[in-house]
């Protein structure tokens, strides 16, 4: 009798619009299934490919065989994969690279053993930690005696069932023989059990009970609940004020997720993952969390996703990755301070979280709960339309003012601490208060400029210049990290005299241990946050009360709650507003408004201080006037002017390369190209550019850019995609395609 040949569709995780088959040899039949890994000859190479399906009908002629199977269980359920495949479609990306993105890096450590044949899949693989248990054996008498010690290790393991090595080895010391001679003598037994890294290791964290919910919260709550109770997708925008208690309807909605036998995801910005945020909900619910961020190394990362898959942990929170988590039957999706840039992928799979999360909601059936005190634009429009239903917090827990907020004009003003900065700072200070001061620059000065001939230093590599580092005794790039000693001679005429404009943190730093030596400053951008725990190992000081001042970049201005905080100064409120990109102004009003909500969190009331050049600018006014509202309809109607979200929809395509002449020649190419196609399958797409990129040489690489913008998304959809079927891109130039794209820089 002869078996029917099997063949399976494979895709390869490299940017290839296709998928392979292959034939799957008779011994490995049984392992060949949809959603495992398989090794496969891939040209000459070997590759590791995902097996999606088992095909039916194939030209069976010149197919390859696989040379493996790398999983023993399936690394994604039906549901995902259907998740999958529409990220794949929406961002026009293979279905591989999206696997790849989706599934941990450490899994991939594995691939590299699959490939010697060595054992794998789930439960095997260098990142994958076990450990010894010892437990009572078969035997419970001997003849023989044990000696003394290891009678009383016998004792302790049969107390406690079963113990691991490590346990005993910190009580007994090496007892290695002892145990040894115990498992001969068939009084225990040992057994290897995989072990999961704990993210939370070094935290120790009180029980911690829900809050008696005042009258908004209360109506949130209720609605989001009978939401979950309903069974059905519903997204909501939760929109309440910096301190209005949005973190404690998270929990408290999550709780009635969990009773109903659901499970719970949790996106927040990358900053926010502090032991702050985590430690608020092991409070609450204990055990099983499961963490993912970027500081966990691929093999916790890699325990984490286990832990989740095999549906040991119920709540995952994670930053934007952790929206692909292979999370079961999720009853609720929260995504907190969903107006954050970082939860947009900036290279690779270029999605967007916020947005993918609502993806995947509608197709769990879950509630939605896009949460901020500062709204996207867009999403303020979609609550205006009834897309979202909008859940207002409008004051703060406790009826806590909002702070008072003094706008000080600079226009002529040469310091950097304004004289009604300098006097609250001191009187807070003598108060026994805390103070953030934001300023939006990290080094000491911007650049350093020529005193001679008026040029400023500039990176070789970028079309930036360089910020002037003191304690580093740098000038360093901050896109390539390209560096020179500083001070240096002018590359340009020679001069040896350079001059510092601009302030940034560094020297705010300074210029506050002038103002008050007494004070105990710290310092968090970063560079001050690189090392592992730095970042935490700051905040803590502020909490524990042991600093008086926190100087610091965008990352102080992100959700931290520190009640001992009354008083936050804000430097140079425009430094946003510049950059040449149509969400200027609405990411300065997220950033003001977030630094002003830091002050009076806590029982004593908070006052703001903010300098600026343009004090007429309507992001500043609103965000100094508390007026939210106000903003949003101008930002609206300027958006509706000008044709941008949420009124169209846009793509970017980047082009860059070495080559100034070869990437000017493809942009041009590119271009007519699309105009061509718009013209033939008549779509209606409004196309800009080809232009050099804000930022047109970036690492040694000259950029274009070409701007899609259109009423319906199909529209883009279509003309992006017979393109990329007939294009023809010069070997050294990369062509990229950014759909809903935020960083047009
Ligand atoms: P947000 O996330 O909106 O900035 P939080 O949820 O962090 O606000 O709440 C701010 C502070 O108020 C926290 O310390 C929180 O524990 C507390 N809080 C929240 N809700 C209540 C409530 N109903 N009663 C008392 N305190 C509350
Ligand atoms: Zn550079």
């Amino acid at each position: 009798m002869t078996i029917p040949p099997h063949i399976i569709e494979v895709a390869i995780p490299l940017h290839l619009d296709r998928t392979f088959h292959y034939l799957v040899p008779e011994m490995l039949l049984a392992q060949a299934l949809p959603g495992r890994r398989a090794l496969v000859p891939f040209g000459r190479r070997k590759l590791t490919g995902y097996i999606l399906a088992i095909a039916a009908d194939s030209q069976i002629e010149k197919l390859k065989e696989i040379l493996g199977v790398l999983d023993d269980e399936p690394l994604w359920t039906g549901s995902e994969y259907a998740f999958f495949r529409w990220v794949a479609s929406y961002y026009l990306n293979p279905i591989g690279e999206v696997l790849k993105t989706a599934l941990p890096t450490g899994i991939n450590v594995q691939t590299r053993k699959g490939d010697s044949g060595e054992e794998s899949g789930l439960t095997g693989g260098r990142s994958v930690r076990r450990e010894k248990f010892y437990l009572p054996g078969p035997s419970t008498e001997t003849s023989r005696q044990p000696g003394a010690k290891a009678l009383e290790i016998l004792e302790v393991i049969r107390e406690s069932g079963d113990i691991s090595a490590a346990i005993l080895r910190k009580r007994f010391g090496n007892c290695t023989p002892q145990l040894k001679r115990l498992c001969e003598l068939g009084l225990i037994a040992a057994e290897e059990r995989e072990i999961y890294r704990d993210p939370f290791k070094n935290h120790t964290v009180k029980r911690d009970e829900p809050r008696i919910l005042h009258t908004h919260q209360k109506m949130a709550l209720e609605t989001i609940s009978s939401s979950l109770d309903l069974n059905k997708f519903m997204p909501f925008l939760l929109y309440g004020v910096t301190g209005s208690g949005k973190t404690e309807i998270y929990l408290q909605a999550i709780s009635h997720a969990l009773d109903q036998g659901k499970s719970a995801l949790v996106l927040v910005p990358e900053i926010a993952l502090t032991p702050q945020l985590t430690g608020r909900f092991q409070a609450r619910f204990g055990g099983g969390i499961a963490i993912l961020h970027s500081g966990l190394s691929d093999g916790e990362r890699y325990d984490e996703w286990r832990r989740i898959r095999r549906g040991l942990a119920r709540i995952v929170i994670g930053a934007r990755s952790a929206v692909f988590a292979p999370l079961e039957n999720i009853g609720i999706i929260i995504v907190d301070e969903e107006h954050e840039a970082s939860f947009k992928q900036s290279d690779g799979l270029r999605y967007n979280a916020r947005d993918l999360a609502l993806v995947r909601g509608r197709m769990e059936r879950a509630a939605v709960v896009l949460g901020s005190a500062t709204p996207l634009v867009t999403s303020i429009h979609s609550a205006g339309e009834g897309r979202l239903t909008l859940l207002e917090l409008p004051e703060r827990v406790e009826q806590r003012p909002m702070p008072s907020v003094d706008l000080i004009p600079m226009k002529g003003n040469k310091e950097t601490i304004s004289t009604p900065l300098g006097v609250l700072l001191t009187q807070t200070f003598e108060s026994g208060q805390q103070a953030i001061v934001f300023l939006n620059r990290r080094g000491f000065a911007t650049f350093l400029v020529c005193g001679d001939c008026g040029k400023p230093l500039t990176c070789p590599n970028c079309s930036v210049t360089l910020t002037y580092h003191r304690q580093r005794g740098q000038s360093i790039c901050h896109y390539c990290d390209y560096s020179v000693p500083a001070p240096c001679i002018c590359p340009t005429c020679g001069a040896t005299e350079l001059k510092e404009l601009g302030a940034g943190t560094e020297k705010l730093e300074q210029n506050l241990k002038l103002l008050l030596p007494q004070a105990r400053v710290l310092r968090m951008d970063s560079d001050t946050t690189s090392g592992r725990g730095s970042h935490e190992r700051l905040l803590s000081r502020m909490s524990d009360g042991t600093a008086d001042i926190l100087v610091g970049t965008q990352m102080i201005a992100k959700g931290h709650d520190f009640p001992g905080v009354t008083l936050v100064g804000v430097i140079n409120a425009e430094a946003s507003l510049g950059i040449p990109d149509f969400r200027a102004a609405e990411r300065t009003f997220q950033l003001l408004s977030q630094v002003i909500g830091r002050a009076g969190r806590g029982e004593k009331p908070g006052r703001v201080v903010v300098q600026a050049y343009d004090t007429e600018n309507y992001a500043i006014r609103s965000a100094a006037g508390h007026d939210a509202a106000g903003f949003y309809r101008q930002e609206l109607e300027f958006r509706r002017e000008a044709g941008y979200p949420p009124f169209t929809f846009l793509a970017a395509l980047s082009i860059s390369g070495i080559s100034e002449q070869s990437v000017s020649e493809q942009a041009g190419q590119t271009a007519k190209l699309l105009v061509r196609i718009k013209q033939e399958i008549k779509v209606r797409v409004e196309l800009l550019g080809p232009a050099p990129s804000p930022i047109y040489r970036l690492r040694g690489r000259f950029r274009r850019q070409i701007l899609l913008k259109a009423a319906a998304r199909a529209d883009l959809h279509r003309l992006i995609l017979s393109w990329r079927q007939r294009s023809r891109t010069i070997s050294t130039v990369r062509v990229t395609v950014d759909i809903d794209p935020l960083d047009l820089m």
